[in-house]
């Protein structure tokens, strides 16, 4: 048995930030404008607040200003909406990043729809999600947009291969499958009803694990020689692929932590400067 190449997203992230920054910093030189994003936290979710000020530290090391609105847990709908709609207008700010899941009394469909779609960095709005899917200019939802570009890197060839995708969410597995079908591979989703998991990832030339399950994918379910993409992130430091067992079957895997996860952020810095760019006119 041989052992899977690793997919460095960490050096590929770094990559992108240090060029990333170097744009921020050549618009800021010529605009005098630098580069915004105002991320907008309600509650205070450990695991939430946290991302956040990840997120700003990042930016703050890219020459990317942030803004941040910490908004009480009891925050209504309508409240929500209207802090996000004065962000969408306010010309200071380029980028406007919700961090989710915003609790269970406020619409977050509605929330994310009052992002202006030259705002929408994260990209969660339909109108992103439209433009995605039909290959038009706009923001791709960052961790899918994150994990083509890992694929991209690795020289991974798409066009005719069985992808699988398990997870069917929003913000990753619709999105990351849409964008593998744009790229011409031949996309099945999985999710929770699926009858036989197993059977169709091991099917799969390339498989997203997108599930939030530590360790649901197993060496024995993956096709040898597949590419195995492992956005989970659970407790522990912990993927949706069980690592060990699947490194011995794939040709090519992410690690968790080190794959997906900086490539998230990455995408979001890089979208935040393009995003500015266009505001600004530069
Ligand atoms: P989510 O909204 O909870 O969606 C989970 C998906 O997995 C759903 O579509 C669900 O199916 C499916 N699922 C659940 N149990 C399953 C099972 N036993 N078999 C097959 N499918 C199953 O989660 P998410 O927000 O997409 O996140 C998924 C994972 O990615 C989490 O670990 C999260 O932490 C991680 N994540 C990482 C990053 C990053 O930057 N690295 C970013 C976002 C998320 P149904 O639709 O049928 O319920």
């Amino acid at each position: 048995m041989t052992q899977a190449r690793l997919m460095d997203g960490t050096a590929l992230a770094r990559r992108i930030v240090e060029d990333t920054a170097r744009k921020a910093a050549e618009l800021t030189g010529r605009t005098g404008s630098a580069p915004c994003l105002a991320t907008v936290l309600v509650g205070e979710d450990p695991a939430s607040v946290t991302y956040v000020r990840m997120k700003q530290n990042r930016c703050r090391k890219a020459g990317i200003a942030s803004r941040h609105i910490a908004l009480p847990a009891a925050t209504t709908t309508g409240e929500l909406v209207g802090t996000l709609r004065e962000l969408s207008a306010d010309p200071a700010v380029h980028g406007i990043l919700l961090q989710h899941p915003v609790g269970d009394h406020v619409d977050e469909r509605a929330a994310f729809e009052a992002i202006a779609p030259e705002k929408d960095v994260d990209g969660v709005t339909f109108a992103s999600f439209a433009s995605m899917s039909f290959g038009l200019p706009g923001f791709v939802s960052c961790t899918p947009g994150g994990i083509l570009r890992l694929l991209d890197e690795y020289g991974v060839g798409l066009a005719g291969k069985r992808a699988v995708v398990v997870g069917r969410s929003a913000i990753l597995g619709k999105p990351v499958g849409m964008l593998l079908l744009a790229r011409d591979a031949t996309v099945t989703y999985c999710h929770s009803r699926t009858a036989d998991l197993s059977a169709a990832v091991g099917e799969a030339d390339l498989v997203v694990a997108a599930v939030g399950r530590a360790r649901l994918i197993r060496g024995q379910d993956i096709k040898p020689g597949a590419v195995v993409i492992d956005a989970g992130y659970n407790p522990g430091n912990v993927g949706d692929v069980d690592f060990d067992s699947a490194a011995r079957r794939a040709s090519l895997i992410t690690p968790v932590p080190g794959g997906v996860g900086p490539m998230t952020i990455a995408t979001l810095l890089e979208q935040t400067v393009e995003a500015a760019a266009r505001q600004l006119g530069a």
